[in-house]
């Protein structure tokens, strides 16, 4: 087929868009990827005057070509219908400085509500009469809620969590703890993020067990950015942004852009390379991290270690060391060049780092800069977009805020978006701590102090969480997932 996608790598492995989207990951462990992506194309001209619905439409009609358009067609319909608070999906807002694209008016709150609204619409339509799909999915947090949200109760499909048990904050546990189906599982991990996702592909690197369920028509599936599925809708919303401000005369059609990008597992940024990709006038994606700051120490000397210090921080959705997507960008920005990004990949296994050359360090700084703000940074972010424009605005946003200022200062000409991941009600004790300088005793009575003292809205589904029913999580150490997996599978099928 003309279309089919490759693994980072070996780009003999060829398979469809649907088995890409079914499967999740490789199978020698690498991610999907499409080698024609760099030819294909969109006519801004035409995307600019389109809604957020026929743009997805015409942006994942490019991007993938053989997935049934009335398929397509009736999966956009159902994920963005009625599920997101306004009509414009993803909103675009004018402050100091800068323009804000609010991800975070979907069921869940947070900017992956956009890619997993999507995902199970598209898996269910794809998916065989006799077949059964189990999806596996680490999430620091905000992922969890969202893949539980979008895949619950979808038939055929079950869906296992695994978040770090202390690792996420008091409202993302009780988010996924009520986001209650008949074919939903919601464990902690004794161990952060990284022990979640490192254990998560060692199990669809099993070969073994991959070949046991098949006998039962069983296949594993990820709800994670690393599944093509998920992140190609997010490609959507640069277009979405950039047709805003055209609409809004801010900039004139061709114009080009900046974007930051508050990063952890570089789902969120990648998809905006990808809209490079198609055309879009992007000069800068920057990267922005929290405390943990691995992609800035990358940009200094060209070598991801994944050994720093980890740190717990004000943004835990981005508490993260391994930002699985790199692998995808690696294989564009190495010419795709394969064995190169397995050997890497390899080394990133064996030793806990590697070394890129100074060839492909230069082509990823063409496209990219990166930055990293620390606790108290985050804090001081939120006081001063608040001061300066009435925002009330989510750690994530603000350790974007910080770094997207610093750049400002290279590049203060160039029209700049920052990307808005979460919800400030999502994360109301750091909220709570930066605007009213004060800790308190429950998410509850932050949340209040914070509608007071700024009247923001609070989005519907936040403010209904303490009142709905709730299954706790399971607690199991990070070496008891398999028994977990199967103990389920035969709970949910
Ligand atoms: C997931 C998440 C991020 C990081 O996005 P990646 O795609 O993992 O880089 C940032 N902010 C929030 C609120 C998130 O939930």
């Amino acid at each position: 087929m003309n279309n089919s996608l490759v693994s980072t790598r070996n780009s003999k492995e060829k398979v469809s868009i649907y088995q890409a989207i079914k499967q999740g990951l490789a199978s020698d462990g690498g991610l999907f990827v499409d080698p024609n992506l760099t030819n294909k194309q969109v006519n801004l001209k035409t995307t600019v005057k389109l809604d957020y619905k026929p743009l997805a439409k015409l942006i994942l009609k490019t991007l993938m070509p053989d997935f049934d358009h009335r398929a397509l067609q009736e999966s956009i319909e159902a994920a963005y219908h009625n599920s997101f608070d306004t009509h414009d999906i993803t909103p675009l807002k004018k402050l100091h400085h800068f323009y804000l694209l609010e991800l975070f008016h979907g069921p869940t709150s947070a900017f992956k509500d956009v890619g997993l609204q999507l995902l199970p619409q598209l898996m269910r339509r794809i998916i065989k009469p006799k077949q059964k799909i189990m999806v596996l999915t680490a999430t620091s947090g905000d992922t969890g809620t969202a893949a539980l949200q979008g895949f619950k109760n979808v038939p055929q499909i079950g869906i296992n969590v695994f978040y770090p048990h202390n690792g996420v904050s008091p409202i993302q546990y009780r988010q996924m703890a009520t986001t209650i189906g008949k074919n939903t599982r919601v464990a902690g991990i004794v161990g952060n993020f990284d022990d979640a996702q490192t254990n998560v592909k060692r199990i669809f690197d099993n070969q073994n067990y991959r070949k046991s369920l098949a006998k039962k028509n069983i296949m594993l599936s990820s709800a994670n950015s690393i599944n093509i599925g998920r992140l190609y809708p997010q490609v959507v919303y640069y277009f979405a942004a950039y047709n805003q401000l055209v609409q809004q005369k801010e900039i004139k059609l061709g114009d080009q852009i900046n974007f930051t990008v508050p990063t952890g597992n570089f789902g969120d940024i990648l998809a905006g390379y990808y809209a490079k990709q198609l055309g879009l006038p992007i000069k800068k994606l920057i990267i922005a991290s929290n405390a943990n700051s691995v992609l800035s120490q990358f940009f200094k000397h060209g070598i991801y270690n994944r050994k720093l210090p980890f740190k717990k921080t004000y943004a835990p959705s981005m508490d993260i060391q391994v930002s699985s997507n790199f692998e995808r960008l690696l294989y564009y920005e190495s010419q795709k060049n394969t064995a190169e990004v397995k050997d890497l990949m390899h080394q990133l296994v064996q030793d806990g780092h590697y070394q890129v050359s100074s060839t492909l360090l230069k082509h990823i700084k063409k496209d990219f800069a990166a930055g990293f703000t620390n606790n108290d940074q985050i804090l001081e972010s939120i006081q001063q977009v608040f001061h300066d424009s009435q925002m009330v605005i989510d750690p994530h946003t603000a350790a974007g805020y910080h770094v997207m200022r610093e750049y400002q200062q290279r590049d203060p000409d160039t029209p700049m978006v920052l990307l808005s991941t979460a919800s400030p009600y999502k994360f109301s004790d750091a909220v709570a701590k930066a605007l009213l300088r004060q800790e308190f005793t429950s998410p509850i009575k932050a949340t209040q102090a914070i509608l007071r003292a700024t009247g923001a809205p609070i989005p519907k589904n936040l403010s209904r969480l303490w009142k709905l029913p709730q299954r706790d999580a399971d607690i199991i150490s990070k070496d008891k997932m398999l028994n977990y997996i199967n103990h389920n599978l035969e709970r949910i099928f």
